[in-house]
């Protein structure tokens, strides 16, 4: 089941809502079909094999056919008088079988004075043959027995149990239309009741679905939110409140990455250390505010002058800056480096105690180098920091700058030119 796994809340809901449809559909339609073989077989049972009618229909034959054809082949001397005494004695106790088969099936109260009344016409017609073998035995002759007495019992007997079938039929009849009625109406309400169960099972479902899916919105925006929320959060955590560069936790995370970056795709990484020259007396001078005012400065013209994506300005601590540039040569560095300097001092911040120039300025350490996999994580950075020291050394307000770092490719420029 794994394309269930792979389906989205809401889908899976559907789906379950789908199969509870389907199931309950499908029940109904067995039910259906269960209870019309069902009713079929109840009524064949009713108004077929069972009925009594078979019963008394079974007296009918033995008294026309068995017993008639008995008296006729005695009357003529066909068969023998005890064959006669033993197939009129079976015919009999035969029909006495059928009618106690017949009188043991549950009876209407209607019906049961004219069974009395039958029972004792057929005990009469039975004694009528019964005193045929008496006479028999008593020496009588078989000839003189009376065809038109015979005949008349037969008859009388028939039309006695010929009413009484026709009463069970009427009556199978009348059953049957009252069990179809029956029938018909329970099927209805099993019908309005499942309708109802799969109308109910529908309404409770969607309410749920409903229910659920405003949890799953109410789920989303709030995760969107903590989102949102998170990645401001993680940006406040990377981001230096006074500039609004990027800080030194950002400077970590981001380092560790271009760098590995730089080693894969064996391109060019620069690294830049740059302090502002002065700041202790810059601060002594116009104190710590406009001290700030200055470090915001500085974040602006290294903002202004470094706009490519591939760019990161760092403020690392204090009043020193770093600079991460992807894919920029040597010769581009170096310029860049120096644009920072010329674009600090031509802020003209006034800094009257500076022993380099009358304006704020800025001394840059650059490494430079196309990384490779000998290229180590630290050489970058202590060769940019001895490169800012160099240009301290320098006199500052100036950038330094090497591509002598580790084993990495020698460059095209000569190694720790000083501008
Ligand atoms: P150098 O030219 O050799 O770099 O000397 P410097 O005075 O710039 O360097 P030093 O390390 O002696 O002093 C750095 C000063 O920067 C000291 C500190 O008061 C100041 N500073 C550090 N962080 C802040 C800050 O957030 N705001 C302000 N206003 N000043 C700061
Ligand atoms: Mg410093
Ligand atoms: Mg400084």
């Amino acid at each position: 089941m794994q394309f269930i796994e792979a389906l989205k809340l809401r889908s899976k809901l559907l789906f379950i809502f789908i199969i509870i449809t389907i199931g309950l559909v499908i029940i109904g339609f067995i039910g259906a079909i269960n209870l019309n073989s069902m009713k079929k077989n109840l009524d064949s049972l009713y108004f077929g094999s069972l009925i009594p009618v078979i019963e008394l229909n079974a007296m009918l034959q033995i008294y026309n056919g068995d017993l008639s054809s008995v008296i006729h082949k005695a009357k003529n001397s066909e068969i023998s008088n005890n064959e006669v005494k033993l197939q009129i004695n079976t015919a009999i106790a035969a029909i006495n079988n059928e009618w106690k088969r017949y009188e043991s099936h549950f009876k209407r109260d209607d019906e049961l004075q004219y069974i009395e009344y039958t029972s004792q016409e057929i005990k009469t017609t039975n004694n009528y043959f019964i005193k045929i073998i008496s006479s028999m035995e008593s020496g009588n002759d078989m000839r003189y027995v009376s065809i038109t007495n015979l005949e008349n019992k037969i008859t009388h007997i028939h039309k006695i149990i010929n009413k009484l079938i026709s009463y069970e039929v009427t009556i199978a009849k009348y059953e049957r239309k009252n069990f179809l009625k029956v029938y018909d109406s329970i099927m209805k309400e099993v019908g309005l009741i499942l309708l109802m169960i799969i109308f109910g099972v529908l309404v409770i479902s969607y309410q749920v679905f409903k229910s659920i899916q405003r949890d799953q919105t109410a789920l989303e925006i709030t995760t969107k939110k903590l989102k949102r929320a998170n990645k401001k959060l993680e940006n406040v955590s990377y981001t230096d409140s006074l500039t609004g560069l990027y800080n030194r936790r950002y400077f970590n995370l981001i380092y560790d990455r271009e760098l590995k970056r730089a080693r894969r795709t064996h391109s060019y990484i620069t690294f830049m250390m740059l302090d502002i020259d002065y700041f202790k007396q810059y601060n002594d001078t116009y104190g710590h505010i406009e001290g700030d005012f200055a470090l915001k400065s500085v974040a602006k013209v290294l903002n202004d002058t470094l706009k490519r994506p591939g760019d990161f300005i760092f403020r690392l601590g204090g009043e020193e800056f770093g600079v991460l540039l992807a894919e920029t040569s040597e010769s581009n560095s170096a310029t860049i480096a120096r644009n920072i300097c010329d674009a600090v001092r031509g802020r003209e911040i006034k800094h009257e105690n500076s022993k380099v120039n009358k304006f704020l300025t800025i001394s840059v350490g650059v490494a430079c180098c196309i990384a490779d996999e000998a290229l180590d994580e630290e050489v970058l950075i202590t060769r940019a920091d001895e490169m800012l020291y160099k240009s301290k050394d320098g006199g500052r307000d100036t950038y330094s700058i090497t591509t002598n770092v580790s084993h990495a490719r020698p460059q095209k420029i000569k190694d720790e030119d000083t501008a």
